[in-house]
């Protein structure tokens, strides 16, 4: 099935404003939307890895989750994707007659990590992932809980950052990115300047930051890891190649940093609860799309605490909290 979304379908108000102008701009340009998807068809993306898109699309995945097949003969597969039997049954296909090694996960949602079982039963590999966190998981909105996450998927291999993944013809690095989640990994194909970014960096939108699952300060840390590496290349979990990272990336950053201002503007003006922000920042937004923003701003509000900046009228951040500067 093919299918080509009008802009205006799967543009989100989320995490836009008229104040961003220039920066949505940047980050905008760089976003590829007008995407052609084959579902079940594997196409070769990038030299030695193929790309697999599943029919799940939706407002948190664009047109479905990518799966992708590095190497030829012995092979890794990057998130199989959801738990869906036409998609695994269309992996397997692809890579008939070559031996898969790995089913590696960035993260357990279930975009992502609930086909790894089925995928394994058809084509064998271990799979491998960061596994269990010890931190609380999951957010408490519509589309965004449990029934989001799996809190109880656990790999064959837990993996860490800095380790490496070895098959025939390539190696990975596992790189740890938490922010969008804890358990979050991007994989690095060594000697191409090539990531795999999962959800931490997309090719078609700015990423959901939804505490406690999200944390908006490991999230910025590990975007400027990611501004560190002079990698030429992104392939994401969601959306087109990204064929400018740095630039995606300082996009990503200033997007963060722009609205956080926003947010001390909010409060500066006596606007101190997350649904008056909320209503101020994203005026018209989708009904749906409320809790997330709500989330979105808990996450600032948190960063903002942490360093000082902002103070609670709880001690801790929380959605119903009221908020206003430090002084
Ligand atoms: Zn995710």
């Amino acid at each position: 099935m093919k299918l080509r979304p009008s802009s205006a379908k799967i543009a989100p108000a989320f995490d836009q404003g008229p104040q961003l102008a220039e920066m949505a701009m940047s980050a905008e340009l760089a976003f590829n939307r007008n995407e052609d998807v084959d579902y079940g068809v594997a196409v070769e993306i990038a030299p030695g890895v193929r790309r697999i898109v599943a029919n799940n699309p939706g407002p948190y995945t664009f047109l479905g989750t990518n799966s992708y097949i590095v190497g030829k003969g012995e092979v890794a597969v990057i998130d199989p994707g959801p738990a869906d039997e036409r998609h695994l049954t269309a992996i397997a296909a692809a890579i008939r007659g070559e031996r898969l090694a790995y089913i590696l996960v960035t993260h357990s949602h279930r975009d992502h990590c609930d086909g790894a079982r089925g995928l394994q039963a058809l084509c064998g590999g271990k799979i491998a992932s960061f596994g269990p966190t010890k931190t609380e998981r999951g957010a408490s909105t519509p589309g965004l809980t449990f029934d989001f996450i799996d809190p109880a998927f656990t790999p064959d291999i837990a993996l860490r950052d800095g380790e490496a993944i070895k098959v025939r013809g390539f190696a990975l690095d596992v790189l740890h990115m938490p922010g969008h989640a804890p358990d979050h990994l991007c994989f690095a194909l060594v000697g191409k300047r090539t990531v795999f970014t999962g959800d931490h960096v997309m090719g078609w939108n700015t990423t959901v930051v939804a505490p406690p699952e999200g944390n908006m300060a490991l999230f910025m840390a590990s975007l400027e890891r990611l501004m560190q590496r002079h990698d030429k290349l992104f392939l994401p979990a969601h959306g087109g190649r990204i064929q400018t990272p740095q630039r995606v990336v300082k996009a990503y950053i200033m997007h963060r940093k722009w609205r956080e201002q926003t947010i001390l503007a909010c409060l500066d003006e006596g606007i101190g609860t997350i649904p008056a922000i909320v209503a101020r920042l994203y005026g018209g937004i989708d009904a749906g799309l409320k809790g997330a923003a709500a989330l979105s701003v808990l996450a600032h509000l948190e960063y903002l605490m942490e360093r000082e900046l902002v103070a609670a009228s709880g001690s801790a951040a929380a959605l119903d909290a009221s908020y206003r500067r430090s002084s």
